[in-house]
């Protein structure tokens, strides 16, 4: 046998036998988002490397470490990158298309892959997959308790474990630059006892420092000036109205006055969405307000609140049994060459009337019954040369071991009376 190729190094296949719970999971969020009214937004998985640069971020490690970029072919020859996240690509497409001539706020929402060069880990992968939601085109707190609350609603209704939502903000064009410049100066007189990306991060990106994880940095971090001492009035009021809005619903939540988001295009509210049971890989979600990134990004100012959550690590937290089996009505069977016709047209209109069954894959009737068995068939719907004269069929309900004749125009009552729970003749 030739050599095998096996999937890249940080990515994984979504085997059937999972694809259900993915299933799951997106169809909550699809049917939660409409009742919230949001709608969906495609953006390609590639875009202009320019975009992300600016949109993320110099300074942050997705653009200095983690883009899969690369070059563009013939006429087109420029640099492209798999996206890293979708905000910047929302951004683009709302810039582009003008959304912001619609009524605002626009309430958007995205699922998709997303590609980040990075060491593969539990809960950490080269490509992953994120659910997210931008609100834009208003600075109202209402939006930023909203996209939390959505957040939250959509991870109780999956019957996740307790999470906790941490909240702070990082503040605005009028209170975060002094307060980076004093941050700043005080990590200048703690450099011996910070590692050597927080000693570059000084520098070029100190709120980022506060982020670190590094056992050695925390009690420079723990004794740091926080931004939240240092918001601006008009800062703290938009807080007070997040947290009163949340309250209101009854949200819980935690202040995290340490809390920065890694990406440059925060203003006041972040947030993060964390749990105990993920081990370091604890954020299932985060997010916040970016009210200056449609502007960089070459729109008119316009003020966005958002989150990006991610699937894997949902799914590492979503129970076993949370997702039910996917449901097979009946397995029909067809024994000889007549019948086998009669069973693949009955299955034909069985599944028009939008019943779910399959044909079975022949062979001698034990091991028939062992496939409905194992495809966790209701029924058994058998047909044989007998059956085909008479114009009938078995149906065997297979939990109660009860058999009836049935004419063939009528297995789909049989089988949808059992559905709706009707009981049996
Ligand atoms: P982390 O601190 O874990 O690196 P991040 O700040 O880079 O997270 P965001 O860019 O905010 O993460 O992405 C939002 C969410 O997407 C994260 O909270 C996480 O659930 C998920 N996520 C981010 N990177 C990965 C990855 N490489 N593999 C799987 N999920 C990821
Ligand atoms: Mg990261």
């Amino acid at each position: 046998m030739a050599n095998q190729v096996t999937a890249p190094k940080g990515t994984k296949d979504i085997m059937p036998a999972e694809a259900g719970r993915w299933q799951h999971v997106e169809g909550i969020a699809r049917e939660l988002l409409r009742t919230y009214r949001y709608d969906e937004i495609r953006t390609p998985v590639f875009e202009s490397t320019d975009l992300f640069q600016r949109g993320i971020g110099e300074n942050t490690d997705i653009v200095g470490k983690e883009m899969y970029t690369f070059l563009g072919k013939g006429e087109d020859a420029s640099s492209f990158t798999l996206r890293p996240e979708n905000t910047a690509g929302v951004v683009r497409a709302y810039v582009q298309h003008k959304l912001y001539t619609l009524p605002a706020p626009q309430k958007l929402w995205y699922i998709g892959p997303m590609f980040r060069y990075e060491k593969p880990q539990a809960g950490r992968q080269r490509q992953f997959h994120q659910l997210g939601v931008e609100v834009m085109g208003s600075a109202s707190p209402r939006w930023d308790a909203e996209v939390i609350v959505v957040a939250t609603d959509f991870l109780a209704r999956l019957g996740l474990p307790a999470l906790e939502v941490q909240l702070n903000s990082v503040g605005d064009e009028n209170c975060r630059p002094a307060y980076r410049e004093h941050l700043q100066a005080y990590l200048r007189g703690h450099q011996d006892e910070l590692c050597e990306n927080c000693r570059t991060r000084t520098e070029n990106n100190p709120l980022r420092v506060l982020d670190c994880k590094v056992p050695k940095c925390q009690p420079v971090i723990q004794a740091a000036p926080t931004i939240t001492a240092n918001l601006c009035e008009g800062c703290r009021d938009h807080q007070a109205e997040v947290e009163g809005y949340l309250a209101a619903v009854g949200v819980t939540f935690k202040r995290n006055d340490r809390l920065v988001r890694g990406l440059d295009y925060y203003t006041r509210t972040v947030f993060e969405i964390v749990s105990g049971d993920l081990g370091a890989q604890n954020t299932v979600c985060a997010g916040g307000r970016y009210n200056g990134l449609v502007e960089e990004l070459g729109g008119p100012a316009t003020p966005a609140v958002g989150w990006g959550l991610g699937l894997e690590r949902l799914l590492m937290l979503l129970p076993a049994d949370a997702v039910p089996a996917p449901g097979l009505i009946a397995l029909i069977m067809g024994v000889g060459n007549a019948a086998e016709r009669q069973a693949f047209q009955l299955a034909h209109e069985l599944r028009r009337q939008g019943l779910a069954v399959d044909l079975s894959n022949g062979g001698k009737m034990d091991k028939q019954f062992k496939q409905a068995e194992r495809l966790g068939a209701r029924y058994a719907v058998i047909l044989g040369e007998d059956e085909l004269a008479k114009g009938v069929a078995q149906v065997k309900d297979l939990a109660a071991r009860a058999q009836q004749t049935v004419p063939l125009s009528d297995v789909k009552d049989a089988l949808m009376g059992a559905v709706a729970g009707g009981k049996q003749s």
